[in-house]
């Protein structure tokens, strides 16, 4: 039976949520598909539902294409599958960990590679028994951070997690490709525009992890891309190309008066001004400290990362440069408990004395020469040559990337963007296999160490990804591959039409459509046109004054386009027109 407003469980709101930002935030609660329980936890509706099962239909169907078998695990989890692989501490804050009535400690998956290996490990032995590609959708938990923009980023989540296991590094790549086809054509049908960026630096040989990315300007996540090669990376993967040391004398070092300089553009004006300097931004270095803590110990480490001062620290790039350890802002209170440092004023010509870990930009190569602070108040220093006056620990990619840097694979300009990470596929390597001693009894009867991948796509995320995506000032436009329903009929009027409508929708469903019918009586056109805006469907059909004349109108809820046709011809002109 197709689905009536009149008893549909749905009310839709005229107001936009007071905690919404975002505009799939704000539809999704208007139109009544999801309820807010708590930060980062919704309840779908019946349409909510409808579409969540869509898109999870979606994925299983290109899954099992793609020779996937689907499996399920239990979202509570034992502590103990997570100690081997570390995971149970380096999850840090983001794991939701609970006790049994015995005292006993358990975890609510946030991902399950260590199960699934677990499982394999259970069940299979011989070489003859590999590959394979279990996955499953299953509800996920993650104490995130910020938890945002509605279903967008979550605390509890569906995700499609996949694995695949694999005798050698050319089967990993085998099946890695075959996941990463099977995404293409999930985010195709979805209706989803989509970029596929490098997540991971080359160091690991370039593909070995990718994202999906949508784009959005919304996104959390912020990716380069180049026009001219087509390098495209997620900034947290972007390696800065490191520029030729530098050779040749540079004059000794000068301490200079710079009183009321603490940031890098007050610095530059007075050394210009007072000094006979003429550098800019660029030329200084500028040094920024945080206190690195590591899940599961007490310990954090005060760590001080140099970048030119022409760009500032980028913290997501940061934060995936050190994990699992996590960076945090030095606060005034550290500053009080290591006099050592100037605030403002810091150097590194110092740091090694003080024994605290320096790394720098790529760019800061051995003879480079900058102005930087003299650890001093009020005092800075100029032709501060690196490998001669201070020698880093190492490097780091923490700087800002920004539109224009030279991509790192062909030189040309890099653009930006920002998208919504929709899926990721990895190259995990023996990593959970070696944790767990996941082998395969070899044809010469040794063990073969198996490889494994890991592949994850939000399901969740996508319904709110597709609304970000998909929508316009009236309300939320469904591609039709998920939307909750194919035709929504609007009766309006107070004779027969709403009679017909039904009539109208009981053939279209007869003829393997799915429909909703808007035959409440009570209640104005004008609503029900502003309803129907808002719900989304992609093909409106109103019944209503002309079916006096015996004709209905046809609107195409993308194309904003209308048309009348006989009531006579509706049933196969709508059939038709969904299949546009
Ligand atoms: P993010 O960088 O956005 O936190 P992640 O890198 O932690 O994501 P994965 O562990 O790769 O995510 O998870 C696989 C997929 O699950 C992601 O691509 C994303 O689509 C989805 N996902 C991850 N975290 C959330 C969340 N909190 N809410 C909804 N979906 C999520
Ligand atoms: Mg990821």
């Amino acid at each position: 039976m197709s689905l009536r407003m009149s008893s549909l469980f749905l009310r839709t709101l005229r107001d936009d949520p007071a905690d919404a930002e975002v505009p799939s935030h704000k539809l999704l609660v208007r139109a009544g598909y999801v309820r807010r329980v708590a930060p980062g936890i919704y309840s779908w509706l019946p349409l909510g539902k409808m579409v969540l099962e869509n898109v999870a239909k979606v994925v299983r169907e290109e899954m099992n294409r793609m020779g996937g078998q689907e499996v399920l695990f239990p979202a509570l989890l034992p502590r103990e599958y997570y100690e081997p692989t570390g995971r149970w501490t380096e999850y840090g804050d983001t794991l939701f960990r609970l006790q049994d009535r015995k005292g006993v400690d358990y975890l609510l998956g946030p991902t399950h590679e260590e199960l699934f290996t677990d499982m394999v490990k259970g069940e299979y032995s011989s070489y003859k028994d590999y590959p394979v590609v279990l996955y499953q959708i299953q509800t996920k938990y993650r104490d995130e951070a910020r938890p945002r923009a509605g279903i967008l980023r979550g605390r509890e989540f569906l995700m499609k997690d996949s694995y695949s296991f694999d005798l050698d590094d050319d089967g990993l790549k085998h099946s890695y490709e075959r996941h990463r086809d099977a995404y293409i054509r999930i985010f195709d049908r979805l209706g989803i525009d989509y970029k596929i960026v490098f997540a991971q630096s080359g160091a690991m040989g370039g593909s070995a992890s990718e994202e999906f990315l949508a784009p959005t300007p919304t996104g959390e996540d912020t990716f380069v891309a180049c026009r001219s090669c087509g390098y495209a990376a997620n900034a947290e993967a972007v390696v800065t190309p490191a520029p030729a040391a530098v050779s040749g004398e540079t004059p000794a070092q000068r301490v200079m008066d710079t009183p009321g300089t603490p940031t890098i553009d007050s610095l530059v004006s007075y050394v210009n001004e007072h000094h006979g300097l003429s550098i800019t931004a660029a030329d200084t270095l500028k040094n920024v400290v945080v206190k690195v803590s590591t899940p599961g110990s007490d310990k954090t480490e005060t760590l001080i990362i140099g970048v030119p001062g022409d760009r500032e620290v980028d913290f997501k790039r940061l934060e995936a440069s050190l994990a699992p350890g996590e960076p945090a802002i030095f606060e005034a209170a550290d500053f009080a408990n290591h006099p050592g440092l100037v605030r403002g004023y810091i150097g590194p010509q110092i740091l090694r004395e003080l024994g605290i870990r320096y790394l720098v930009d790529p760019r800061v190569v051995t003879g480079t020469s900058w102005v930087t602070g003299a650890n001093e108040p009020g005092k800075h220093a100029a032709n501060v040559v690196a490998g001669r006056d201070f020698t880093p620990d190492g490097t780091i990619e923490a700087a800002e990337v920004r539109a224009g840097d030279a991509c790192p694979r062909c030189g040309s300009e890099l653009s930006i963007d920002r998208g919504i990470e929709i899926g990721h596929i990895f190259q995990l390597g023996r990593k959970y296999a070696d944790a767990a001693g996941l082998d395969a009894l070899g044809p010469d009867g040794k063990p073969i160490r198996i490889t494994m991948g890991s592949y994850g796509v939000g399901v969740s995320r996508a319904v709110a990804v597709i609304a970000e995506q998909a929508h316009d000032p009236l309300g939320l436009v469904w591609p039709r591959e998920v939307a909750p329903a194919d035709v929504h009929i609007v009766g309006t009027g107070k004779d027969n039409q709403i009679e017909a409508a039904l009539e109208l929708g009981a053939e279209l469903e007869s003829r393997g459509l799915r429909v909703l019918v808007d035959d409440r009586a009570q209640v104005s056109p004008g609503v029900k046109f502003k309803d129907a805006e808002l719900l989304g469907l992609p093909t409106i059909v109103v019944v209503g004054r002309g079916l006096s004349q015996g004709v209905v109108e046809l609107r195409d809820r993308v194309s904003g386009e209308k048309s009348e046709i006989p009531l006579a011809e509706a049933a196969d002109r709508i059939m038709a027109a969904t299949r546009a």
